[in-house]
């Protein structure tokens, strides 16, 4: 069992440095949860590193109000030094913690190959790939008034179809190894009358990049109160040869290794019984547990 999807830091303004000690106790917990590597995984975006290349980005929304509302929610989010993170983790890693160097990607479109560039300086093992905004529409942020408010203005196929596309584009990138929240367009509860049309792009898009994909119980706390993905679209996964992670999506140390149970009964449940790890970025097979 993984938990390839782990934060150190909760959103919004805070103190943004990794610590040794924050990192072990990480792996004390998944360890005792009987999780065997755990993958770190913050968000690009909180990075001064990052905001010096992308800043800006969300201007190439037309929508002036969901452009100067992602402005100020990544300028809340934002302060932590990528070099110190890598090099926490690194020194975890090297004193022998069952713990691997990860970042959570967020799709930018037109925008990859700088990301591919700031991330190419750096010993990753493993990179998720997501998408969390549609535009500069940060559609799962519901904090946000003028971003909760377009799931009642815009009609949920379209919603589905722009998020399928954005999933499409960042796979076809090929910037990284895994396919986070696979289906986060559910997350309000919302879904088209025929999701399966939507799920078949998806594990197509996956299967085509050589991608991984992340079965992630964040979504049983969210309005959908279901895994990432769906139980249609993991067997799609799981047909289609596209390879599993697992992930709590933890922002804390209280929630590592969470509803492990329910994820390792979900993957049973399609006949899988193999995780994918990583080192430097290459994969390789791990039981499920
Ligand atoms: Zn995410
Ligand atoms: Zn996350």
């Amino acid at each position: 069992m993984l938990d390839y999807h782990l934060h150190l830091w909760e959103h919004g303004p805070g103190p943004l440095d990794a610590t040794l000690e924050q990192v072990a106790a990480y792996c004390e917990r998944a360890a005792a949860a009987g999780v065997s590597e755990i993958a770190i995984t913050e968000h690009l975006s909180r990075f001064r590193q990052t905001d010096a290349v992308l800043r800006g980005w969300w201007d190439d929304d037309p929508d002036p109000v969901i452009a100067s509302t992602m402005a100020r929610w990544w300028d809340g989010d934002l302060g932590a030094d990528l070099d110190q993170y890598v090099e926490v983790v690194l020194a975890a890693k090297a004193a022998g913690l069952p713990v691997v160097l990860g970042l959570e990607v967020d799709y930018y479109a037109g925008r990859m190959h700088t990301v591919a560039e700031l991330l190419a300086g750096y010993p990753f093992d493993v990179l998720l790939g997501s998408v969390h905004w549609v535009g500069a529409w940060g559609f799962d942020n519901f904090g946000e008034a003028a971003f909760e408010c377009r799931w009642e203005t815009h009609a949920i196929e379209g919603i589905w179809d722009s998020y399928t596309t954005s999933l499409e584009e960042l796979a076809d990138s090929g910037v990284c190894d895994v396919l986070a929240h696979p289906d986060l367009c559910k997350i309000s509860g919302r879904r088209p009358p025929v999701p399966e049309e939507f799920h078949a792009r998806m594990a197509e898009a996956a299967a085509r990049s050589g991608m991984a994909a992340e079965v992630n119980s964040a979504g049983l706390g969210k309005p959908v109160a279901e895994c990432y993905p769906a139980p249609d679209l993991l067997r799609r996964f799981v047909a289609s040869g596209v390879a599993l992670t697992t992930a709590s999506d933890a922002h804390r140390l209280g929630r590592v290794a969470e509803c492990r149970d329910e994820l390792r009964a979900l993957i049973r449940s399609t006949g899988c019984e193999t995780l994918q790890a990583y080192r430097s970025r290459s994969p390789h097979p791990v039981p499920l547990g």
